[in-house]
């Protein structure tokens, strides 16, 4: 299959976790991706490389930093140049920090809303008139089921993920009547650093194996006690690309074993 073939994806925070299952599946439909992140950036292009080369894609990649809006513009440009725009826009980059609120520092909440919501706002307004141009698009923000309900411990992550969703859905409304859709997918716990981080403090916390720790993280918020996929959700953003789902604007996707359901 190469339904996407001549169409460029970018998806930010590709270097890792969710961003490169998601780049690599889009790959797989024959989608050249502009992969951004940082960290060790070879193999990651290597593994997208080996999804779309035969297909005739291509991988290349922009360092930007998504908290800064001058950067971003900067990739629009590399993009322009070497793809002639963007087709596909995956908003994914994100960072996680856990406090209550008092003792939450300020330029932690700044870093969260900056590269988990603003940039979402930027990469949109400057994708559109590309998408725009061929009256087709996809734009899929990748929010979390923390975009749908709250825990305690995560205001700046929280706050940032209700504010895609409703990013998502006001984008949605603008673009109702073109070729161009806008949707979120929710994921619930996926075992990527992001998360393992998460899970490695609450063993120290708790004075428990890492094992057991993962285990509770999972019973307490996932009824099906697993872990979605990197691929899973890079499947599911394919489809958010197909025909099928041309008329599917707006929605804000749970992948999450059934914790939104509770
Ligand atoms: P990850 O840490 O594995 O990957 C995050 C990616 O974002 C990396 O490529 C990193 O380099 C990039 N990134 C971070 N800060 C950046 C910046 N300033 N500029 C550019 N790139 C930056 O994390 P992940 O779990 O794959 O998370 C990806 C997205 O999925 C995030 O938005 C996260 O909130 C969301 N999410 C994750 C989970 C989960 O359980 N892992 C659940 C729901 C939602």
């Amino acid at each position: 299959m190469s339904f996407l073939k001549g169409k460029t994806a970018l998806v930010t925070g590709s270097t890792s976790g969710i961003g490169l299952g998601i780049a690599t599946e889009l790959a797989k439909q024959g989608a050249n991706i502009l992969m951004t992140g940082f960290g060790d950036v070879d193999a990651p292009r290597q593994q997208i490389a080996a999804a779309n080369t035969a297909l005739g894609g291509r991988v290349e990649y922009h360092g930007a930093d998504m908290s800064k809006p001058a950067e971003i513009e900067a990739m629009f440009k590399f993009a322009a140049e070497k793809f002639g725009g963007i087709d596909i826009l995956v908003n994914n980059a994100g960072i996680q920090f856990v406090s209550n609120i008092e003792d939450f520092p300020p330029e932690r909440w700044d870093a969260i809303i900056a590269i988990n919501l603003s940039s979402a706002f930027h990469t949109t307004r400057l994708a559109l008139p590309y998408m725009k141009q061929k009256n087709w698009g996809r734009i899929i923000n990748i929010a979390s089921a923390h975009g749908l309900v709250a825990s305690t411990g995560k205001v700046a992550y929280i706050a940032a993920k209700h504010g895609l969703v409703g990013l998502t859905k006001t984008v949605a409304l603008e673009t109702a009547t073109t070729g161009i859709t806008v949707n979120a997918i929710c994921p619930g716990w996926v075992l990527t650093p992001l998360v393992q981080k998460q899970i490695n403090e609450r063993a120290a916390r708790e004075n428990i194996p890492v094992a057991q720790a993962n285990k509770e993280l999972l019973q307490e918020k996932e009824p099906s006690l697993c872990f979605s996929t990197p691929e899973e959700l890079g499947g599911l953003a394919v489809f958010f690309c197909t025909p099928a789902a041309d008329n599917v604007r707006g929605v804000a996707w749970a992948h999450d074993g059934g914790w939104t359901a509770q």
